[in-house]
């Protein structure tokens, strides 16, 4: 089962929710991509 969760406000890129597994992130309410949510965690640690 494919759910679809919105784009992601970052690329614009539809995020899912797959068999229960969320394919994405959503922080501080904002939905993120898992490519763009890891770009952000880079960011923040350097
Ligand atoms: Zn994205």
């Amino acid at each position: 089962m494919r759910e679809l969760i919105g784009p992601c406000l970052k690329c614009g890129k539809n995020v899912y929710c797959e068999n229960g597994f969320f394919e994405g992130a959503q922080v501080n309410g904002e939905l993120l991509c898992n490519q763009c949510y890891e770009e952000r965690i880079k960011r923040e640690k350097e």
